[in-house]
């Protein structure tokens, strides 16, 4: 390409009005909210990083494939464009869809783990960890060591420490009815894993007889990893390297809300005839007949679209550049974030950035807040708040304090992302007055999503 300039690879049909507040407005809509950025209203943000999930723009080629939709309950013709762009990518024998990604999470779960079992993952998500745990087993987290170190490199950090995969695997014979590899490394910082680590992985599980599935979420930004960084895949196309990676695989569960560039849905798919006779029994009770699963035909064909376009080059390109640009800009400031950029977000790193607050005052949930506060800016709080809470009720600080700035797909552009930089150097500015905060009260799982918090110290900012 004769030019440097990535740009975004669309043109904007429809807009959407983003408005504006005052600091004022934000620290009462922060009260209101109990100090929590996920009851605040969507409306109250002027930039949502909260999550990359659901959130993202469709293409007119999904909105016209909507328009295509069969809504028949049963055998309509959307489930089966929807089953052959799935099968197309994973080769999987049986697609089971799911209303998202959690529920098919759930089902597979339901279908395999009883109390006891362990399930090992390069790192759980939080709904992975809270359905495994639903299930009195044990979330077992293997990164690679460089996987806890924000500021070490490494171009594969998303990982999973195979050392360690395999002496769990033979002190517990039985005892793992599946291994897990989660594709980005989402709660690790949205870090990539290579294919020789899910091929490794893949031979070791073969080895013990046990079952390897993929938490595909992000797999086509997975691809795109390797093959800007892993020898020998520059010239495949991001197709045949996501083929490539589900090949290694006996199933996988699937959140199209994320590279299904959809607004809602899911799957599960497992190649094993049985347990997907087990899963459809478990998705009629729950979610539906297996030709919808909880969907609309016109979400499969949403998702059948969707598949298609998150595996073209140039918007690969530019997703991964977004967000690395912005991760180029704190780093040149000294603002500390999980190295190298992730795929789709960027992850401060709250503890480096603010010592002065103690695990047990949340400092990540304290920086999202004053981004909020500051540049109404909404991320989410990666850390103590999220894992700190054990299953036997006890308390123990996170690994990392980071904050999640994520991105959601073909919404924000050069501008958006200039302003945050702006509010972040800004926050940056004021780091060593911003305090801690306390939990008011909490649910016993995932109660980072409604928890109520406050100022440790009265304030936020102190002068
Ligand atoms: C989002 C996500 C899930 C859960 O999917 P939902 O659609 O939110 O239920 C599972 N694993 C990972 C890695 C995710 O990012």
């Amino acid at each position: 390409m004769p030019f440097r300039t990535i740009i975004e690879p669309f043109r904007i049909k429809t807009v959407e009005p983003i408005r504006h507040t005052t600091r004022e407005e934000r620290g009462a809509a922060l009260q209101t909210a109990g100090y929590n950025l996920f009851l605040l209203k969507a409306e109250d943000v002027l930039i949502d990083l909260l999550t990359d999930s659901g959130t993202g723009a469709m293409s007119s080629a999904q909105w016209a494939g909507m328009m295509q939709g069969d809504e028949s309950y049963a055998g309509a013709r959307s489930f089966f464009r929807f089953e052959a762009a799935v099968q197309e990518i994973t080769g999987l024998k049986h697609v089971i869809p799911t209303h998202q990604g959690r529920a098919a999470e759930r089902i597979l779960f339901g279908s395999t783990l009883k109390p006891g079992d362990i399930v090992p993952n390069n790192t759980h998500f939080d709904t992975t960890r809270a359905n495994t745990e639903y299930r009195q087993a044990v979330a077992l987290d293997l990164p690679i060591p460089e996987g806890t170190h924000p500021e070490q490199l490494h171009p594969f950090k998303g990982n999973m420490d195979l050392e360690k995969l395999e002496r769990v695997l033979a002190e517990n014979p039985g005892k793992a009815p599946l291994v897990m590899i989660t594709v980005t490394n989402n709660s690790g910082g949205g870090q990539p894993v290579s294919m020789a680590n899910i091929r490794a992985a893949s031979e070791l599980c073969r080895r013990y007889n046990v079952p390897l599935f993929l938490d595909a979420c992000r797999f086509a930004e997975n691809a795109w990893f390797i093959k800007l960084r892993e020898d020998g895949y520059a010239d495949k196309t991001p197709l045949a390297i996501a083929q490539e990676m589900f090949s290694y695989v006996d199933g996988c569960t699937m959140s199209a809300k994320k590279d299904g560039l959809a607004n809602i849905g899911g799957f599960l798919a497992v190649n094993d005839d049985d347990l997907a006779q087990r899963c459809k029994n478990l998705l009629i009770l729950t979610e539906g007949f297996p030709t919808y699963g909880g969907l609309a035909g016109y979400d499969l064909e949403a998702i059948a679209v969707g598949l298609h376009e998150v595996l073209d080059e140039d918007y690969l390109r530019y997703r991964i550049r977004s967000v690395a640009y912005l991760g180029e800009i704190l780093t040149r400031a000294g603002i500390p974030i999980v190295q190298p950029p992730g795929g789709h977000a960027i992850y401060l790193d709250a503890k480096a950035m603010l010592p002065h607050i103690p695990q047990s005052e949340y400092p990540a949930w304290a920086l999202g807040l004053v981004l909020y506060l500051e540049g109404g800016i909404r991320s989410v709080e990666i850390g103590s708040v999220m894992f700190g809470h054990q299953p036997d009720g006890s308390e123990k600080p996170a690994a990392m304090e980071l904050v999640r700035l994520a991105f959601p797909r073909r919404v924000y552009t050069q501008s958006h992302v200039d302003y945050l930089a702006e509010v972040l150097l800004h926050v940056n500015q004021l780091r060593q007055r911003i305090r801690g905060v306390r939990m008011v009260e909490a649910p016993s799982v995932l109660r980072h999503f409604t928890a109520r918090m406050a100022p440790a110290h009265n304030r936020l900012i102190v002068d």
